[in-house]
């Protein structure tokens, strides 16, 4: 398989962008069935250039000038932002004040750096199949309450192509949200507070409240081979010394003392919950301070903020941000994800096809790249995308009012 080396990436995103990108879906994701005047025109993109070149508030009439402007500059990253007031592009020339971000996605970002804390397998950057289950338990948890609790519909989870997820709202209500519904939502979703000062960063309150209630079952199923097989919490003094700590007395002096004589973080986690057995409080917030999810609360607050785009490249990995599908989430490989040497590779082999000089030049290109995004391991990602904006699709025609018999015009 083709490795992935930085230093290439001027000369695969031509290809890239010319052959692989699925801009048909993209463009028709982003324009939301044109649900509102210039929606598309108004949105922000922002594209990462060679040398770190950060160009903000670009903007464009349609897709495909967006398709044509990436083709062009080939960004080594592409962000989205907001839907404005006014076009991106011309916000310069608009009165002080006036531009307004008006609408985006609720966004997600769960980054693994930030459970450094709490796994033993890899540091910052790092991950491996062991850690990647938090990843997993976030999205299940997350997900569970977005569609349980708050009734949304289109979420769109996304590898972000080195150490975490990303998680798109799409429902038309939600993208409309003000900045304080936006906090309120990610408060609700939030647990593990405080910073590296605080030790116990999990405290449940009385009655415990059905979303947590409805947490804890999910990280039950994954506890024992996560955390005491897979990460080992209570494997060494070092280790069950930090999980102590979030025990209260008297328990934690028994537990300190008959810890040594026992073989294994399983036999130490029996014990623990024999002698925790009238506070299972304390043995849930052990598991949510291990395994809930910790969110980035300001990159869902903010209606401005920027969030990386899917299939976009992350340019220290290679590997695109692809969207992940919630049926398969736990067979979801991080490291099967395709690098861009490698989409560009596979494409290099099927070599190219004959025939296309009768169609006009746009068609061409629209069909070439159709049929060459299918020919790579990009294929059943991108499906995964097209059958989000299906569902898109079919709750928009819902949604609209259907015109009568009478009305219709052949
Ligand atoms: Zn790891």
């Amino acid at each position: 398989m083709a490795e992935f080396e930085p230093r290439s990436l001027p000369d695969l995103l031509p290809l890239y962008y010319r052959r692989i990108f699925p801009f048909g879906a993209y463009g028709r994701w982003l324009l939301y069935g044109d649900v509102s005047k210039n929606y598309f025109q108004r949105r922000e993109f922002s594209f990462t250039l060679h040398d770190d070149i950060y160009v903000r508030y670009q903007s464009f009439n349609t897709p495909q000038e967006l398709e044509k402007e990436i083709q062009k500059t080939c960004p080594y990253k592409i962000d989205i932002g907001a839907v404005y007031s006014h076009r991106p592009i011309q916000h310069n020339t608009v009165h002080m004040g006036a531009f307004q971000a008006q609408e985006k996605e609720l966004v997600f970002d769960i980054d693994m750096t930030d459970y450094d804390d709490v796994r033993q397998c890899c540091r910052s950057a790092e991950i491996c199949s062991k850690c990647w289950t938090l990843m997993t338990l976030a999205i299940r948890i997350i997900d569970r309450a977005l569609v349980e609790d708050f009734g949304i519909k289109h979420r769109l989870w996304v590898y972000s192509g080195r150490r975490g997820v990303h998680c798109w709202v799409c429902d038309d209500s939600v993208r409309k949200w003000s900045t304080t519904l936006r906090s309120a939502a990610v408060e609700y979703l939030s647990l593990v507070k405080g910073g590296n000062e605080t030790t116990k960063k999990v405290t449940l309150s009385d009655p415990i409240h059905p979303f947590i209630r409805e947490s804890i079952n999910v990280v039950k199923e994954s506890f024992e081979e996560y955390a005491l097989v897979g990460q080992d919490i209570l494997g060494s003094k070092d280790s069950y010394d930090k999980v102590l700590a979030l025990v209260p007395e008297p328990a934690r002096e028994t537990l300190q003392k008959e810890f040594g004589k026992k073989r294994n973080s399983i036999q130490r986690w029996e014990l623990l919950k024999n002698k925790t057995e009238k506070n299972i409080k304390t043995q849930w917030e052990i598991m949510l301070q291990y395994c809930f999810p910790r969110l980035d609360i300001n990159v869902s607050k903010g209606i401005n903020h920027l969030l990386k785009s899917p299939f976009s490249v992350h340019p220290k990995t290679g590997r695109i941000s692809v969207p992940i599908d919630l049926q398969k989430l736990d067979s979801f490989d991080p490291f099967a994800v395709p690098t861009i040497s490698q989409l560009c590779h596979e494409l290099d082999k099927t070599g190219n096809d004959q025939g296309d000089e009768e169609q006009n030049e746009g068609e061409v290109e629209s069909s070439r790249r159709s049929r060459d995004c299918k020919k790579t391991s990009l294929a059943p990602y991108v499906k995964v995308f097209e059958r989000f904006l299906e569902e898109m699709d079919r709750s928009q025609k819902e949604e609209s009012p259907k015109p009568s018999d009478a009305q219709m015009d052949f």
